[in-house]
């Protein structure tokens, strides 16, 4: 519980209408898309880094934890607070595109889709591209060090942050202004992937590339996951722009035939693998046809859950190359034990595999998810781009993570019960 007085000083920072205090919409703040519930002693919603800055400094000095949050879509308990105040940052959500730099300065509640618009307007493109990209925040995604589609020849948001405006848990503001596409110094790549632990992001800069002249999607079908694994490396090799695989049964969710597809995004030309893919059974898809696919495919997600109750765990492993087909044919081995169906789709470029887990009882989702995280650390695979926050497990170098904590959260403030430091 907040004493009045403290309540009374959060709105006096942020206003009356910005602090959400006593009420059960508190209940929306204690969860996020995991499985996980805590507890919101308030939440608070900044339009300024000033705000933020009064804010942090009052709470370090009454000792309250503080969580900040995006849109709550992490789904390894990132956002969830444990009696900590949660910070909603979606009211700062100001996009300044500079062209002729090829820069885009975005506040953290900015919504990634919308940057993405944005950039449109000027011929620019930021390649990667969550599942979640109309709903995540840029602050949650550079936050958690998401990835998404076209991870193996772009990489993940951390390659495109070259500046930052962050608040430290002492209220000191530091701003990095990012003009260049070079980033000297690891200043602001400390808060990629820190999950809200060592500050609150404002705004990032990041760089940005031309947007592809033309583009075209190569949708290609396999009777099994083996045929499909064994065309994969030859895929991998010739540095294809995406490459995103569905199982069978997500495939016949999508009103395709019940087989394994991978659909393989080409950016202007890749003659090899083009060659390559053509000795397949495949079908190329450009222009509307194209967009067409990619807009049924983002209806998977909403397509599972219709199949019973989906609970956000156990479906988001970076698996090493050369195990994925042992993962995929192990995940159907587990699931047999249970009371439940995993529809498996991922991002295959970055061997991010997710298999969603549906049943009637969240309980037994829960068992069936612990055993697929036994079975990715037995594979050597860890928690791929959604967050680890609560999964420390998957965690590694805690000793750096311990250390670097303690130099700017000495009070432990922020995001507490997260990284198990
Ligand atoms: C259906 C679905 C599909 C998804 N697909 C993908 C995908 O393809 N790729 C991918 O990478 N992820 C994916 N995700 C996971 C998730 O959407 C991303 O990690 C996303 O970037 C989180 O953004 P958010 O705004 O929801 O952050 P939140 O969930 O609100 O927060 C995530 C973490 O960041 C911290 N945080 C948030 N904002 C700030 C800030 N301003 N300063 C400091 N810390 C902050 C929080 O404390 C928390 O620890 C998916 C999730 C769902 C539900």
């Amino acid at each position: 519980m907040l004493s009045t007085s403290l309540v009374n000083a959060l709105k006096e920072i942020f206003g009356e209408e910005d602090v959400l205090h006593g009420t059960r919409v508190l209940e929306v703040y204690s969860t996020d898309a995991s499985p996980f519930y805590g507890k919101a002693l308030a939440v608070v919603r900044p339009e300024s880094e000033k705000e933020i800055s009064k804010f942090l400094k009052l709470a370090e000095k009454h000792g309250i934890a503080v969580v900040p949050r995006g849109s709550g879509s992490g789904t390894a308990g990132g956002a969830v607070p444990e009696n900590a105040v949660v910070v909603d940052m979606k009211k700062m959500d100001r996009i300044e595109v500079v062209p002729e730099d090829m820069i885009v300065f975005a506040q953290a509640g900015a919504i990634i889709s919308d940057i993405k618009r944005e950039l449109e307007k000027h011929d620019l493109f930021l390649p990667p591209e969550p599942g979640s990209v109309r709903i995540a925040t840029i602050g949650g995604f550079v936050a958690n060090n998401g990835s998404g589609k076209r991870g193996l020849k772009y990489g993940t948001i951390r390659n495109y942050v070259v500046g930052m405006n962050v608040v430290l848990p002492d209220g000191k503001v530091v701003r990095i202004p990012g003009k260049t596409h070079r980033v000297p110094g690891m200043s602001c790549q400390v808060f990629v992937g820190s999950e809200g632990t060592l500050g609150i992001i404002a705004g990032v800069y990041l760089r940005v590339l031309p947007a592809p002249r033309s583009r075209k999607t190569y949708l290609i079908e396999f009777d099994d996951a083996g045929e499909m694994v064994t065309h994969l490396t030859e895929i991998l090799r010739h540095l294809p722009d995406s490459v995103e695989y569905i199982d069978e049964r997500c495939a016949s969710l999508l009103d395709f035939s019940e087989a394994h597809y991978l659909a393989v995004e080409v950016f202007g030309e890749n003659r090899v693998l083009e060659d390559h893919l053509a000795d397949l059974n495949c079908e190329m898809l450009e222009g509307d046809e194209e967009r067409r696919f990619w807009e049924r495919r983002e209806t998977l997600g909403a397509e599972i859950a219709r199949k019973g109750t989906r609970i956000y765990a156990g479906e988001d492993f970076a698996v090493p190359f050369s195990r994925i087909g042992e993962f995929i044919s192990s995940v159907r081995e587990v699931e047999r034990e249970f009371d439940a169906e995993v529809y498996i789709y991922g991002h295959l470029d970055t061997s991010n595999l997710h298999p969603a887990i549906v049943s009637e009882s969240p309980e037994e989702s829960l068992r069936l998810a612990e055993r697929l995280y036994k079975l990715a650390i037995k594979l050597g695979a860890t928690v791929g781009e959604h967050g680890v926050a609560k999964r420390w497990e998957f965690l590694k170098g805690r000793e750096i993570v311990r250390r670097l904590k303690y130099c700017l959260d000495p009070t432990g403030i922020m995001n507490p019960g997260k990284f198990g430091v």
